[in-house]
């Protein structure tokens, strides 16, 4: 694999520690000239999510202000009061948005985590620990099958068991009565999505919340995706369902800023409708030998320019700038379904809104998306059923977009309704792994996953 390991041809790679330092403006130079090239895929607007912002303005701004807090540590945080400013109005800007002043009888708080992931991985560590204040030593949660698998890392990381329950394949709502059937006395939270990653579907979120309340568990509603564009779809009257602390018995959403928010990456916001909850999975150690250690969440020390930088994003956007964004989203998410139903091979998945998924009764939905990537579109191929999806982030905004989505998607299906006889070279990969077989073993996956790690062990050394 050595001829593929990036960038082996053009420098030498660093297998061991240069002895003597490089001249910062050489490697600066070299950083340019990768960073213009990896640019150029997301640029042309032809790809799904990923890039949530791309405005080089916005990132530029972002990493003036990053650079004033990079090397702060914001777990000292007698050092660093502006952290404790950040963290404190980017929960506080969070829970205004998804209207946290709904809450009655309890104290809405928040944190702010590292990613979507670490917000899923933090609701479920503080579910954990409600369950078992509660007696309950084996916890398990519910999710649709639908929610993001960052609930079953958290589930593998945490010991909690995950048990999904299926979803209508023609709607993608999940079935209330078989989710239920998945309670029991050990189960100390439900999940719903807003919207999903595959299908950009809203979950049943008042019903879901009227079961948890009914049973007495959680309801997390996992807004990683659409927690920080939903709100202004809303605003700007699309018909879109409730789903945030407006809805009695939901306990916990999260939301990335850093997607929708338009932060760096490396941020989320994981809000409680309680502070009990979130406090109950805080974790200190008051009796070490360096001194008594507590630290807000999973991470130990974590860099100030994070929290600066999407706090930056935050208040120089306001409600104003999101909307407006929000709105060219919306229109051309909706712009491209109504392309994609012109075509009645084939099918919308659901009703999805900014982010939407499609497939095929007749054709091999593959084929079209092999199609669109010799056309420079790069969108997500799906499983069960096979489906591409197309986040619409702000690069696709953009005049000529839909009018180009509309001429490469005919060709599309003419390709793929031409009788073809060879497999699709594309298939349905969430995280960037391509290549290999569709049923991989899992020694296979394990083996992709550490190549992207280790195969600079097998690039020939240079003279
Ligand atoms: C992206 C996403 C996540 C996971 O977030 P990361 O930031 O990738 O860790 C979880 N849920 C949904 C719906 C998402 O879209």
């Amino acid at each position: 694999m050595s001829s593929t390991y990036p960038y082996a041809d053009r420098f030498p790679v660093n297998a061991t520690m240069p002895v003597e330092g490089r001249d910062r403006a050489e490697i600066i130079a070299e950083l340019g000239d990768l960073a213009r090239a990896e640019d150029a895929t997301w640029e042309t607007g032809q790809c799904s999510g990923t890039m949530y912002c791309g405005d080089h303005d916005h990132y530029d701004f972002l990493g003036e202000v990053f650079a004033q807090y990079a090397h702060v540590n914001v777990l000292q945080r007698d050092m660093c009061p502006s952290a404790t400013r950040f963290e404190g109005e980017i929960i506080a800007m969070t829970l205004d948005m998804l209207n946290a002043d709904a809450v009655e009888g309890a104290k809405p708080v928040g944190m702010v985590t590292s990613g979507g992931s670490g917000s899923i991985l933090h609701a479920v560590l503080a579910y954990r620990e409600q369950g078992r204040q509660n007696g309950i030593g084996h916890p398990n949660m519910v999710k649709p099958e639908t929610a993001h698998p960052a609930f079953d890392k958290a589930g593998f990381l945490l010991g909690v068991e995950i048990r999904s329950a299926p979803v209508d394949p023609q709607t993608t709502q999940v079935d209330l009565d078989a989710l239920a059937g998945l309670i029991d006395d050990s189960t100390v939270a439900i999940v719903g999505s807003a919207t999903n990653y595959g299908y950009g579907t809203i979950d049943q979120i008042e019903e879901l919340a009227e079961l948890a309340t009914s049973r007495g568990v959680g309801l997390h509603v996992d807004g990683c995706l659409g927690g920080f564009i939903l709100p202004w779809g809303e605003e700007l009257g699309y018909d879109l369902p409730l789903w945030d602390f407006r809805v009695p018995g939901v306990t916990s959403i999260s939301a990335d800023t850093h997607k929708y928010g338009y932060g760096f990456k490396g941020t989320s916001v994981l809000a409680f409708a309680d502070q009990e909850l979130r406090n109950g999975q805080y974790f200190f150690v008051t009796d070490w030998t360096g001194g008594k250690y507590c630290s807000p969440g999973i991470e130990g020390s974590r860099s100030g320019g994070l929290l600066a930088s999407t706090w930056a994003a935050m208040v120089s956007l306001g409600r104003e700038g999101y909307i407006h964004h929000a709105r060219g989203i919306f229109e051309t998410s909706y712009a491209m379904q109504d392309v994609v139903r012109t075509h009645p091979e084939l099918r919308v998945i659901g009703k999805p809104s900014f982010c939407f998924s499609f497939t095929s009764d007749e054709l091999d939905i593959y084929h079209i998306n092999d199609f669109l990537r010799t056309r420079g579109w790069r969108l997500n191929g799906q499983q069960y059923p096979d489906a591409i999806h197309m986040a619409v982030t702000r690069p696709q905004v953009r005049d000529g977009l839909v009018e180009r989505f509309t001429a490469d998607l005919s060709e599309a299906v003419v390709y793929a309704a031409s009788g073809l006889t060879d497999p699709p070279s594309t298939g349905a990969i969430y995280g960037g792994v391509e290549g290999g077989p569709s049923d991989e073993s899992d020694e296979f996956i394990r083996a992709v996953m550490a190549d992207m790690m280790d195969r600079h062990q097998d690039v020939p050394a240079r003279p």
